[in-house]
């Protein structure tokens, strides 16, 4: 099979009946880039900053992070790159940075939330990216945006700092696509006011379903209730997808879910325009949709969205995928 699969490095990702979906990897590092390469990802759909704060006493420079952002847009050779500004809270901590002690840090002091008040941190970083941009193509991603004013605050730091790069002279792209995470429910629910002013959605499975299901993604005794497939999830998706479309925006995923074999079909169905995994799960995914018909999809996403659990909505992926 794995050699099968190894055959479609090269091949565009098409359902048996014509209809394109991109398949992107998430990175971490410059280096994953090699796995990217090998295994046939036709983007970076999320690069994930944090990695470049994480593991060291102080905070990276302007200049280490352009480095690594022009290292991961060259090697990526004109194909989209979505990095995603920095992260940081909730399980990912940054001792140097000596954030208080929450009862709730998952629903605390993180993320874009962290970055708009410590904006000198957020500062360097976008211009580091601008100033990379121009050897790429960056899309920039807000992530953990509950509300319309975040994005738009974080969007005018953005062109700020741009507007101060471009009048010192410095060269930057003036094709970056600025999109957000989707992550928090009340963003998903809000859709379709956040498509008119984002150029793209990336759905952050991982969280939005533990945000939704109100069940702590790392604990144990409630996993129970971390349900992709659960439709009250498909629909949040749903709503996102037809948000993004209707405004002529796309829709990726970059959540776990993205790459799950059971979760793909019903996410084809639903219009999903990209999808972001682990680059060793890509060639896998390929073979899958290229023997799946968009329209079985289509109906199958209708039939899931009217469903009432879980199980049955898996139930109906399998027969549904394995009676062909
Ligand atoms: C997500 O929440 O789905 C996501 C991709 O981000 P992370 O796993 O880094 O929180
Ligand atoms: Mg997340």
């Amino acid at each position: 099979q794995k050699a099968e699969w190894a055959k479609l490095v090269n091949e565009k990702t098409v359902t048996a009946d014509g209809e394109h979906v991109e398949l992107a990897a998430n990175i971490g590092t410059p280096d994953d880039l090699t796995g990217v390469k090998n295994n046939g990802g036709e983007a970076v759909g999320l690069y994930r900053t944090e990695f470049l704060y994480m593991g060291r006493d102080q905070l990276p420079t302007e200049e280490e992070q352009f480095e690594a952002y022009k290292a991961v847009l060259e090697g990526m050779d004109g194909k989209a790159v979505v990095v995603r500004t920095l992260d940081i809270g909730g399980d990912k901590e940054l001792p140097y940075l000596d954030l208080p002690n929450e009862m709730n840090p998952f629903l605390g002091f993180r993320a874009i939330r962290l970055c708009l008040e410590e904006q000198d941190i957020f500062r360097v970083q976008l211009r580091a990216l601008l100033r990379a941009s121009v050897y790429g193509n960056l899309k920039i991603m807000f992530p953990m945006i509950a509300t319309l004013a975040e994005f738009r605050r974080a969007k005018a730091i953005l062109e700020q700092e741009k507007e101060l790069l471009v009048s010192a002279g410095t060269a930057v792209s003036d094709d970056i696509e600025v999109g957000i995470m989707v992550e928090i429910p009340s963003t998903a629910v809000l859709a379709d006011q956040f498509a008119k002013e984002v150029d793209f959605f990336s759905i952050g499975t991982n969280d939005l379903i533990q945000y939704t299901m109100a069940a702590d993604r790392m604990n144990e005794q409630v996993s129970y209730l971390y349900q992709p497939y659960n439709p009250a999830i498909l629909r949040l998706v749903k709503m996102v997808i037809d948000a993004s479309h209707r405004e002529g925006k796309w829709t990726g995923m970059c959540g776990e879910m993205a790459g799950d074999e059971l979760a793909i079909p019903l996410l084809l169905g639903l219009g999903l325009d990209e999808f972001s995994m682990s680059a060793t799960s890509i060639l896998q995914a390929r073979s899958q949709i290229r023997g799946l018909s968009k329209q079985d999809m289509v109906e199958l996403a209708e039939k899931a969205l009217e469903m009432g659990t879980a199980e049955e909505v898996v139930a109906e992926v399998k027969r549904v995928t394995e009676a062909k």
